[in-house]
């Protein structure tokens, strides 16, 4: 049986922590959950009945203020889940630099089994009891979507928070992922799939880390499986097909798509949004099993659904040459050595998918100063374009073709410096961990990633005087 979620975090940590010569008494300090807090709650149904909820916030870290972490809907939600997830977001705000520590939370619901107004109910009364305990706050503790949950969740917390802080200016950081008509930021919905998207992008220019596991370099072509087709795993695949990946399998939570030539990624969507589910889609084999998707031929696996979903189980099944974490855990400690075993490459959830928690930095830092980033830099950029345009014609006697000059004068918009903050904190990263397995000889990235998180926790830790 695998072992708890949990436990393989820390069992991870314990491999890294065996590379370094740190104090184990600070090595503890870093290495578990700080504080959790069980919430249960009554909630009236629409029909009048009352149901109580169990709920969730675990907050990992606190070297850096706020903590910062999703919110996951979900019925398999329980306090080993959420612990698990608050400490990979301690581990992923250190791997990406963002100054964070790692929280979580979670509602032990199926979401699709509540209406709306329900919905909208249980969200708020969970803001409120965060409120009641101080676990919420734009210097506390900052949520953001996760499985489950998006926009609109965000916004009723918002809103619930801002109800009863309404002198304070910073009440709409509390929470991130927020509509943009409520003070979001754009690309922040797409910014994890976005990311997952960087980081397999620059995995792939690297020839020498892709010969063990067959590959060769360059996206174009590269066969890519997606488990998982929600707000991650369908806007990875879009990126990735825009870049000229082939998407040849698609799976959700009941069923699946294959087929080798590729499959119409919104041709696909808009079938399941019909249909309610992927099976029948033309053109392709379905599954009926939502796992046989995993054991599918092609270059690039995606699980970006569940944890666990690669376990001792199945890992030998597996035919991708990369299994990129897009989900959080997704594959557990004894599959990751069969896998390893065999030469397969492995991009940690703790490096790939910490693009929404970048964009929630950047969705942070523009509530708390109350300007948007294209405001203070905008107009600065298309001026200084055409300058240099006037000035390269004068000087060549040539003219600029109107297409490139339109380009020119457009500018940048909050959305181009989003994206592009967030590729350069997803190509740092990739090379800071490249860097790192190299110069310690370290197994694989995933023990590289968590040594790095556990160097600056610890630098901060004694910098910091909190470690006494
Ligand atoms: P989501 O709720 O938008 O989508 C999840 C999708 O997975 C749904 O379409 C669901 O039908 C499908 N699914 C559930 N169980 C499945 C199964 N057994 N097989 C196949 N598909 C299944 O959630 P999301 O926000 O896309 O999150 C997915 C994963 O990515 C989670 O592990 C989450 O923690 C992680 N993640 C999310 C974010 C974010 O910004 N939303 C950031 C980092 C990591």
């Amino acid at each position: 049986m695998s072992p708890a979620f949990y436990e393989s975090v820390l069992g991870y940590f314990d491999r890294a922590a065996s590379y370094t010569d740190l104090d184990s008494g600070l090595l503890d300090q870093i290495k578990y959950c700080n504080s959790v807090y069980r919430i249960r709650y009554p909630v009236r149904r629409d029909d009048g009945s009352v149901e109580v909820i169990e709920a969730y916030r675990a907050e990992h870290s606190y070297h850096r203020l706020p903590v910062k972490g999703g919110i996951r809907y979900s019925s398999h939600v329980d306090q080993d889940e959420i612990m698990a997830l608050a400490a990979l977001m301690t581990f992923k705000c250190a791997i990406a630099g963002l100054p964070f520590g790692g929280g979580k939370g979670g509602v032990k619901i199926n979401p699709s089994e509540y209406s709306p107004s329900e919905i909208e109910r249980l969200t708020r009364r969970y803001a409120f009891e965060l409120m009641r305990k101080n676990f919420i706050g734009p210097f506390i503790d900052v949520p953001a979507p996760d499985m489950g949950t998006g926009e609109k969740e965000m916004a009723f917390i918002a809103d619930t928070y801002k109800a009863v802080e309404k002198d304070s200016p910073a009440a709409f950081a509390c929470v991130t992922g927020k509509p943009l008509s409520l003070h979001g930021i754009p690309g922040r919905k797409e910014a994890t799939g976005y990311g997952v998207f960087i980081g397999i992008r620059e995995c792939l220019k690297h020839e020498e880390d892709l010969s063990p596991a067959g590959l060769t370099a360059g996206i174009k072509g590269k066969k890519v499986v997606i488990q998982g087709t929600g707000n991650v795993g369908y806007h990875a695949a879009r990126f990735l097909a825009d870049a000229g990946a082939v998407i040849v399998g698609l799976g959700a939570s009941r069923d699946g798509i294959y087929n080798p030539d590729g499959i119409d990624l919104e041709k696909a969507m808009l079938y399941r949004a019909k249909n309610k589910c992927f099976s029948g889609f033309p053109d392709a084999e379905s599954f009926d099993n939502p796992q046989e998707i995993l054991y599918q031929p092609c270059d690039i696996l995606i699980p970006a659904a569940m944890e666990n979903a690669i376990n001792e189980t199945n890992s030998e099944r597996i035919r991708a040459s990369i299994i990129a974490e897009a989900a959080n855990g997704p594959v557990s400690p004894a599959a990751e050595a069969v896998l390893i075993s065999k030469g397969r490459l492995i991009l940690p959830d703790i490096y790939l998918n910490s693009g929404g928690v970048t964009v929630s930095y950047f969705e942070w830092l523009k509530n708390l100063n109350h300007v948007s980033f294209e405001r203070m830099n905008r107009r600065y950029e298309i001026n200084s374009n055409e300058k240099i345009a006037e000035i390269l014609e004068r000087l060549t006697d040539a003219h600029i073709a109107p297409s490139d000059r339109s380009f020119l004068s457009s500018g940048p918009t909050e959305l181009d410096y989003v994206n592009s903050a967030l590729e350069e904190t997803m190509v740092f990263s990739y090379n800071l961990l490249r860097r790192k397995k190299a110069e310690k000889n370290l197994p694989d990235l995933r023990t590289a990633g968590y040594l790095i998180a556990l160097e600056k926790l610890a630098e901060n830790y004694i910098t910091s005087g909190i470690f006494p």
